[in-house]
């Protein structure tokens, strides 16, 4: 009640997240919170995917306090601090994205200004996104993300945006082999852009996450994303991977589309991107994109004097001291552990994940497969009073979903693990 009194007095007073988790956090330190009573949670969640390498970094509050005493706002004018980021970022990028590009301070703009330049470049206003997905709240990002409830009251958001199913092996409602339904999924493309009859506008890109992230964790096969890589190249449309989750180490390299060793046209990025949590996102693209005139993209916040300093600490950091690898490490050691919860428990439909990107779908029983999403709920609420911190999403609301810092040590993300699997037996019981 006092947390809930304390919440009440110092969030916003309108209504945004929901309080899944009642509590005040007072510090962070590497992979761990202390809320304000002093109680110590395992932090599997960074919230929503930022702290890649956990809180309070040292190496990255040091290059963040140099940057504040320099210089903390320039507009879009040039300075050491962001030539220091831009040079990382090309460090980390495929040699064919040779652009980089600011979006103002979330996720959701790095979107904004990927599908502007696809527009630009195409002249054809026309989006084809997924099922599942989720590219943010503001617009054109709003327009793209597929679950309605996010939508609803809103009107029509952007005539022109059209979604295919994204390949969901789980929920895979034909009964076909896995890889016939991968195929399928980017079978759909190549048929709603060649036959006219389809009812599909041939549109300026096609945008997808490379591991869909609040959609529940969804890990398309590689011949899924290869496939959309030929189609959209055949027809000469965009492909945008949007990596503002998956990307920058999550999966278990840099960026996730990697898995299936394929290049897009333009990726976006922010979470992950500022560090330790500063506001920051961007874009990257090919070369022959790089029409627009300057000026056609302002804003008074693209790119951030601290969040730069912080960034290109941590993408340097990460990379000197194999952040990557360890979390594709990791990430097998904790799918041998979520197996085996899969395997014991009866309310576990599938465990799945792909370097710190884990994730524990909810089911009423193995047969039906029905989504619990009340007891992804459940899991999420006593988990956190054992003090582990999880997010709930997916297309029912029942995937319980894990994204530590990246730096997790293998024995803190294994006792976050059984104190996981301890809340779902007690659950089950
Ligand atoms: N794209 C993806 C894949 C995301 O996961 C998110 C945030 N969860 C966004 C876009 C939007 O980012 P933001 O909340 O910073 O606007």
């Amino acid at each position: 009640q006092e947390i809930l009194k304390y919440q009440a007095d110092n969030e916003s007073s309108a209504i945004s997240y929901a309080k899944g988790m009642p509590m005040a956090m007072a510090k962070g330190k590497g992979a761990t919170i202390e809320d304000v009573d002093g109680n110590i949670y395992i932090d599997m969640f960074s919230g929503a995917g930022v702290m890649a390498l956990g809180h309070s970094h040292p190496d990255v509050l040091k290059a963040s306090h140099e940057a504040i005493e320099d210089i903390t706002h320039t507009l879009d004018i040039p300075s050491p601090i962001r030539q220091r980021m831009v040079k990382s970022m090309k460090k980390i990028l495929p040699k064919e994205l040779t652009r980089v590009f600011f979006g103002g301070p979330t996720g959701s703009d790095a979107v904004e200004q990927a599908i502007k330049l696809a527009k630009f470049n195409t002249g054809r206003y026309g989006v084809i996104a997924f099922e599942g997905s989720y590219h943010g709240m503001t617009g054109m990002a709003l327009a793209l993300t597929c679950d309605a409830h996010h939508r609803q009251g809103l009107g029509p958001l952007s005539p022109g945006v059209q979604f295919l199913p994204y390949p969901y092996e789980y929920r895979n409602p034909f009964g076909c082999p896995d890889e016939d339904l991968q195929l399928q999924a980017a079978e759909n493309l190549e048929r709603v852009l060649s036959d006219s009859h389809s009812g599909y506008l041939k549109p300026a890109a096609v945008i997808l996450e490379s591991v869909q992230g609040e959609g529940g964790t969804i890990i398309p096969a590689p011949i899924f994303l290869q496939r959309v890589r030929e189609i959209c190249t055949k027809h000469d449309i965009v492909m945008i991977c949007d990596e503002i989750q998956a990307g920058l180490g999550r999966t278990g390299k840099m960026f996730a589309f990697e898995h299936a060793g394929i290049v897009p046209d333009i990726v976006t990025m922010s979470k992950a991107l500022g560090g330790i949590g500063f506001p920051i996102s961007a874009i990257a693209y090919r070369e022959e994109l790089n029409t627009w005139p300057t000026g056609l993209t302002i804003g008074t916040f693209r790119g951030n004097m601290i969040a730069f300093a912080a960034g290109s600490a941590a993408l340097e950091w990460m990379q000197d001291n194999g952040v990557i690898e360890h979390a594709a490490g990791l990430g097998e050691k904790c799918m041998v552990k979520l197996k085996e919860l899969e395997a014991q428990s009866a309310i576990v439909g599938e465990s799945r994940g792909l370097g710190m990107m884990l994730a524990i779908e909810m089911v009423k029983d193995k047969e039906s497969r029905e989504p619990a999403g009340d007891y992804a709920k459940l899991v999420r609420k006593h988990a956190h009073l054992r003090g582990v911190m999880i997010e709930v999403g997916g297309h029912h609301g029942n995937v319980a979903r894990l994204l530590p810092p990246l730096i997790i040590t293998e024995d803190l993300a294994m006792k976050g693990i059984e104190i996981i699997a301890g809340v779902i037996k007690d659950i089950e019981d």
